[in-house]
């Protein structure tokens, strides 16, 4: 266990966590959650951990972390959602309760606050994107004593059952939207249309005060240029493939726009000065 000086704004640390359990939830979709003595108690919502994978068969293969957003945090222990697409989570896939891996965290910015228990928010989240969102509104409701009437949560997927979270949404109280490709569950179409619908539906000045996203960058691109049409600010966790996960590689840059200055655009690394910006300020081209 040893500590990391982070570039810049926070400490984050390399930490051999259990597991606790590691459970199927949907097709190619697993819960697990490690104990963690470090990272879990400083976790906040839209940071992410990166996880080396190699815990079985060993030999540091894969080479390189893995990076996944928290699910939830608590003092003892943090769980990420993950979908098998690759070796590294195929291997995370088989790992027992008891077994061990290395995690560091916590990194990236995260969410920024809400900013008062009576503002109205809206959380849209597709695919794996949604686990971060799912920390948000739980960090909201039930910290932050946000009114979970106040909180419009829009959820995306393929079909019925790749919906990830409904049920844990549920349970936190808010209002809950869901949309399918194929018309499973709920509105048949992408869940940008129910935020479009939705935005729509309010004068500006009584709408959301904040939309929060995560997902497939084509959703997020959207997400931004609606709440760009109605006015409403967003932020956005964008998901680039990433090999370090604090700066060092530089793998992870986006373009942002630089408005007030003769180039058309600046490089950000997702990792650091991410993986949350506002949805304004991404060149997404
Ligand atoms: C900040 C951040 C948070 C993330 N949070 C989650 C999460 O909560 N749950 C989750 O399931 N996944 C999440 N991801 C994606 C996750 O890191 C990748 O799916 C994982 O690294 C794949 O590892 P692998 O070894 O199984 O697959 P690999 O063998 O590395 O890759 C398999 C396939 O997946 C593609 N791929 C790998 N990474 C990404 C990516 N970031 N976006 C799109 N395609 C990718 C590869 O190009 C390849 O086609 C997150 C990524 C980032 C950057």
């Amino acid at each position: 266990m040893r500590t990391i000086p982070a570039p810049g704004v926070h400490q984050m640390f390399r930490e051999k966590c259990m597991v606790e359990d590691n459970k199927k939830v949907a097709p190619g979709h697993y819960v697990i959650r490690l104990r963690s003595r470090l990272i879990a108690p400083r976790a906040r919502p839209g940071q992410f951990a990166q996880i080396l994978c190699d815990a079985i068969g060993g030999g540091r293969d894969p080479l390189l972390p893995r990076p996944f957003s928290f699910l939830a945090a608590d003092k003892e222990t943090f769980s990420v959602l993950y979908q098998v697409v690759g070796k590294g989570t195929r291997l995370l896939s088989l790992l027992k309760k008891g077994q061990t891996l290395w995690a560091t965290g916590p990194l990236g910015n995260g969410f920024s606050a809400a900013g008062g228990k009576e503002c109205a928010l809206a959380l849209v989240g597709g695919g794996v994107g949604i686990p971060p969102l799912f920390h948000l509104a739980w960090e909201l409701t039930r910290k932050e004593k946000l009114k979970a009437s106040r909180v419009q949560v829009f959820l995306g997927a393929r079909c019925k059952s790749l919906l990830l979270c409904e049920k844990e949404f549920k349970r936190l109280g808010v209002v809950l939207r869901v949309a399918t490709d194929d018309g499973s569950k709920g509105h048949k179409g992408f869940v940008t249309e129910l935020l479009g619908e939705f935005l729509s539906s309010f004068p500006a000045t009584r709408g959301p005060r904040r939309v929060y996203a995560c997902g497939p960058t084509p959703m997020l691109r959207t997400v931004s240029a609606l709440c760009g049409r109605h006015a409403v600010e967003a932020e956005v966790s964008v998901e680039e493939p990433m090999a370090c996960g604090f700066g060092a590689c530089l793998g992870c840059a986006i373009k942002l726009r630089t408005p007030h200055s003769e180039r058309p655009y600046r490089y950000a690394i997702a990792c650091t000065e991410g993986p949350v910006f506002p949805a304004a300020t991404i060149l997404w081209d």
